[in-house]
């Protein structure tokens, strides 16, 4: 990577941000495409100094993570549709306009959810089962209901459960209830996620009725939900695969050119196993 007063600079806000894997994807692609372009991890413990960071030191943009992607909303001088429904923004773009620099947020979570799952399985008409109530599931369910797929919601917690079914205008089930019957079944609770990778969200016996599973726990890539629901014959998709599109959307913000999606997987995959 070639860095001079030409090199256009992008990273990732957030608290921790040392253990992302984003830079390693971004950068990947910057260099199999030749782009002046370069992201670093923005640790930073004040979010608003941080944005107005991004414009006075002509940063192109930014991913933002953990604990930031509600609180951001006020800062930002225009944000779309989708990512005020969905309530965070996890992309900014810096955007050149001639009153000076403008901060533009998105939610590019939705998309990584709908293309991950798209290489699986048709979303338009199908039903879709979301795991968990937290700001994943609202991302995976307001993509869902974008993409023209029927939404159900199942929870541990029944007033977090409820109240986003009610945004989502969907039904809900306990957790540990009856089998809800679905085409897909979306892990959107951290259930799996190491060190606690042998619990599952869902019992073995409950799998075989779906034709595909996705796990947005991508640690371990392979997690117990997605090891049994491969013996079940369901179609898996891994947390990564939601990970890697939800950045090939920022990449196309940022710049314009179509992500090398491949690139970007390859870099990710040798950055989990690193
Ligand atoms: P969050 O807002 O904290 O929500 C966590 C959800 O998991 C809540 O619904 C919570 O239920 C549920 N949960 C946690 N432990 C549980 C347990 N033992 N049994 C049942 N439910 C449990 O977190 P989030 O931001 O939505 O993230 C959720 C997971 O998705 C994390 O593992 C995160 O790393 C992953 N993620 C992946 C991607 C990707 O691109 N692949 C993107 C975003 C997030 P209660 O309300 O009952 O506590």
């Amino acid at each position: 990577m070639k860095i001079d007063g030409k090199t256009k600079l992008f990273g990732i806000i957030g608290n921790p941000v040392e253990h992302s894997l984003s830079p390693a994807m971004h950068n990947a692609a910057f260099a199999h495409l030749g782009l002046n372009c370069a992201y670093l991890p923005l640790p930073t413990n004040d979010l608003a100094g941080a944005l107005q960071g991004l414009k006075h030191l002509g940063i192109a943009g930014a991913s933002v993570t953990i604990p930031y992607k509600e609180q951001l909303f006020d800062y930002l001088d225009e944000v779309d549709p989708i990512a005020r429904k969905i309530g965070a923004v996890n992309t900014v773009l810096v955007k050149e306009s001639e009153s000076g620099r403008k901060l533009v947020g998105s939610n590019t979570d939705w998309l990584g959810s709908n293309r991950a799952l798209e290489q699986a399985v048709t979303l338009r008409g199908s039903h879709a089962l979301i795991l968990g109530a937290g700001g994943a599931a609202r991302a995976v369910g307001f993509g869902l209901l974008e993409s023209g797929a029927r939404v159900s919601l199942s929870s541990r917690t029944e007033s977090s459960g409820r109240a986003l079914a009610e945004v989502l205008d969907c039904d809900w089930h306990p957790l540990d209830g009856d089998p809800v019957p679905a085409d897909i079944l979306i892990n959107a609770t951290s259930v799996g996620m190491q060190p606690h990778d042998r619990q599952t969200p869902s019992p073995a016996d409950q799998l075989p009725g779906f034709t595909a599973v996705m796990d947005i726990v991508y640690a371990p890539l392979q997690t117990r939900l997605l090891r049994e629901a491969e013996e079940a014959g369901c179609r898996c998709i891994t947390g990564l695969e939601m990970l890697l599109f939800q950045g090939a959307a920022q990449f196309e913000t940022w710049t314009r050119v179509p992500a090398p999606v491949d690139v970007m997987r390859a870099a990710l995959l040798g950055a989990v196993s690193g």
